[in-house]
């Protein structure tokens, strides 16, 4: 049986109210905002680990249509009073007030709320300027397929591990995947970005044929991006089983090393798929935690 710590009671999911939950989003065939909700009661156990005590961003769809979809930092009108909030300061030096989710209700009022996309900071509210995570978000360009991707994410696996770290995968529930590296709390945001830049451009300059770090579709074409931009600080990355607001709300999966290079299609990881798959793959990343290891002193960059 998988390893779950219950966080989400059944009562919990008994409770499940939205308002307009037949209102279908993203067409005719779209699941419901009930559909949505009862997907993140579904896998809370599994998603809520990695998002207590995070900052959240959220991306909110009130009309069910794409265009209409925004993404929200700080605190607005209505919010739930469960979620909780914190103030801080964002790079021009202004007080905000931003977000995060402290407990299951936080977590379920958010679903019920009509939330659609989660993305978190690499770090938590109370120790706001230690982070504990590095993201590289592998964004592939024109005339890259999902295999190439995924062998892309093996030879940087292996890279990073050769580093000393221990590097995590999920799918970014788009093209691309996101290698997620737990570290020990050494550094602040300004050094993690300086490091995460060191190890990108090291990690490309073993493949260049395959990898660029330099933006731009231009430079991006036939090569896959490793987007390191994710770790600065105030920049968030999709939350681990965060669906995505596209078409058949495809999540952001973890997904175990082995199990990567036996994914198809990533669109297929979805609302509806997922919870039943979670059930008897247990989260991958439930160790991520215990896994943190010390950044490499890298060169500094040229
Ligand atoms: P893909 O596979 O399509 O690249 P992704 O999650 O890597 O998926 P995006 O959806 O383009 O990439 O998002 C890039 C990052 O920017 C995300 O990590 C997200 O947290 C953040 N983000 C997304 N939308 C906004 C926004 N409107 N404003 C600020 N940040 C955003
Ligand atoms: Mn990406
Ligand atoms: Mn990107």
């Amino acid at each position: 049986a998988v390893k779950r710590k219950r966080l989400i009671a059944e009562s919990d999911l008994a409770t499940i109210w939205v308002t307009n939950p037949e209102r279908r989003l993203f067409g005719k065939t779209g699941p419901t905002k009930l559909d949505i909700a009862v997907y993140y009661a579904l896998v809370g156990d599994f998603m809520l680990p990695h998002i207590i005590g995070r900052p959240v961003s959220l991306v909110r769809c009130p009309t069910g249509k794409p265009q209409d979809c925004f993404f929200q930092r700080h605190a607005f009108t209505g919010m739930p009073p469960s979620v909780a909030v914190f103030e801080s300061t964002n790079s021009e030096g202004e007080t905000k007030t931003y977000l995060s989710v402290e407990d299951a209700k936080g977590y379920l009022a958010l679903a019920q709320f009509g939330v659609v996309e989660f993305h978190t900071w690499g770090t938590h509210r109370t120790k706001l300027d230690k982070p504990d995570q590095i993201v590289f978000d592998l964004d592939p360009g024109e005339g890259i397929s999902w295999r190439e991707v995924v062998e892309a994410a093996v030879h940087i696996k292996g890279g990073l591990e050769r580093l000393g770290l221990v590097p995590f995968a999920k799918t970014s529930g788009g093209k691309g995947i996101h290698i997620t590296v737990p570290v020990t709390r050494k550094q602040n945001w300004k050094k993690l970005h300086q490091a995460s830049s060191a190890i990108s451009t090291l990690l490309a300059a073993s493949a260049p044929d395959t990898f660029t770090t330099t933006m731009g579709k231009e430079n991006r074409k036939k090569r896959i991006f490793i987007d390191f931009h994710r770790n600065a600080r105030g920049h968030t990355s999709a939350a681990p089983y965060s669906l995505r607001a596209r078409t058949n709300l495809p999540a952001s999966t973890p997904v175990s090393w082995t199990d990567l290079e036996t994914i198809d299609a990533p669109e297929d990881l979805n609302y509806a798929s997922l919870p039943g798959l979670l059930e008897t793959s247990g989260d991958p990343w439930a160790e991520i935690d215990e896994m943190a290891r010390d950044l490499p002193a890298m060169e500094k960059e040229r």
